[in-house]
């Protein structure tokens, strides 16, 4: 699904000076590396941009939660439709998930959805910028404000994209993760902007809010033994952070790369999609929203029509499978029918499109690396199988 070696070799002499350098300095933890990444990071992300850099992008979405001093019980909006981490960290933290659906087309929060989930115990709107794509972030600002709640955003897929804030003749274009309150992302390998291990940051355009994320990331201390709340040991080492400072440089450039690669995908589905005379099941190829940019951490499809149930995707993944080509479906079981979440008692029948999503996507090999060659044999493969039925 990913080529990271591909892209380190690429890099090898800068990667491997990184992490020498962090070896023969001592300093493995903290330490300059981590506060220049963080400032690197800031000024990338746009001006006035706090980046507090942490564990991973887990810890990083339950700090953000820790920062808005919630109480049990207290309800947090996302989508089912995610990687669990999302709405593990609200469990953990003794919040209620409450799960909404999703838009067809972009996969991501349905604002009119979370507009309907509101109650008086609501705080917080976590969306999750799923795939490379942003949320409804225009749509999601004025609902959170409409009602005083907090604005979360999930940005672990998705870092280098925008969300145009503005109109589509007066643009206003933000980062990813910085048009909430909070915005939170990771750094695992695979990520778009991944290091060689584990990592997380988390950002804020409110200074004081920056102040008291970094405090809980340090066992809820300021001043050395003096813990004014409680909080984890949640940090970034250097290695970690000297690599991410080389990737970073490139990181529009390897987002762009994706949007190639994704661009020849659309092409080749859609001369498959116009076979003369055959009567092959739809692809449909990732909706672009006008407002969002899109930097394909996944490249994921939709098979045959809505209601089409389960047996169309997984007869292509048997296939791929069968014919040693990489794929993942992101994600088999949502959230609402996990069995650790069954408790919050979601009813499939208020989620829908998730329901329907969860038997339809399938997501195709998706990295830098990607030449039209090995994507040519991968539309080929889907083409065989379409055929096939
Ligand atoms: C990867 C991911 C996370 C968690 O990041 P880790 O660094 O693996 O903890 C959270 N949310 C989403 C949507 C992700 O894709």
């Amino acid at each position: 699904m990913v080529d990271l070696l591909g892209l380190h070799k690429r890099f090898q002499a800068e990667m491997e000076a990184a992490v020498l350098g962090v070896l023969r300095s001592g300093q493995y933890i903290g330490g300059p590396e981590v506060a220049a990444f963080a400032e690197e990071l800031g000024a990338y992300l746009g001006a006035g941009v706090h980046v507090v850099p942490c564990a991973n992008g887990t810890d990083a979405l339950q700090i953000a939660l820790m920062g808005l001093g919630l109480e049990p019980g207290d309800e947090v909006i996302t989508t089912s439709f995610t990687f669990i981490a999302t709405a593990e960290v609200i469990a953990l933290l003794g919040l209620k998930p409450v799960l909404v659906d999703v838009d067809p087309e972009t996969f991501t929060m349905d604002v009119e959805q979370a507009r309907r989930a509101v109650t008086g115990r609501t705080k917080v709107i976590l969306p999750v910028h799923l795939y490379g794509q942003c949320a409804d972030m225009t749509g999601l600002r004025a609902l959170a404000d409409e009602h005083g709640l907090a604005l979360v955003e999930d940005a672990a897929q998705a870092i280098g994209s925008h969300w145009n804030l503005g109109s589509a003749i007066e643009p206003d274009r933000r980062a990813a993760g910085t048009l909430g309150d909070i915005g939170t992302t990771s750094f695992f390998p695979s990520k778009n902007l991944g290091g060689c291990g584990d990592g997380g940051a988390i950002f804020t355009r409110d200074a004081e809010m920056a102040a008291k994320l970094r405090m809980i990331c340090n066992h809820g201390s300021k001043e050395r033994y003096l813990h004014e709340v409680v909080g984890v040991n949640s940090r970034l080492d250097g290695m970690q952070a000297a690599m991410l400072r080389v990737k970073l440089r490139h990181l529009d450039a390897f987002n762009m790369a994706r949007v190639a690669a994704a661009d020849r995908y659309d092409a080749l589905i859609a001369e498959v999609n116009a076979s003369d005379g055959e009567q092959l099941p739809r692809v449909h190829t990732p909706a672009r929203d006008p407002f969002s940019g899109h930097v394909f951490h996944q490249y994921t499809l939709k098979l045959g029509d809505a209601g089409q149930g389960a047996s169309l995707r997984d007869g292509l993944a048997l296939h791929f499978t069968e014919k040693g080509i990489p794929h993942g479906i992101y994600y088999p079981i949502p959230i609402h029918r996990q069995p650790a979440y069954l408790k919050y008692g979601i009813d499939p029948a208020d989620l829908p499109v998730t329901e329907d999503l969860t038997n339809r996507v399938i997501s195709l090999p998706m990295h830098t690396e990607l030449t039209e060659e090995v994507q040519g044999r991968i539309v080929g493969e889907l083409a065989a199988y379409l055929r096939s039925l």
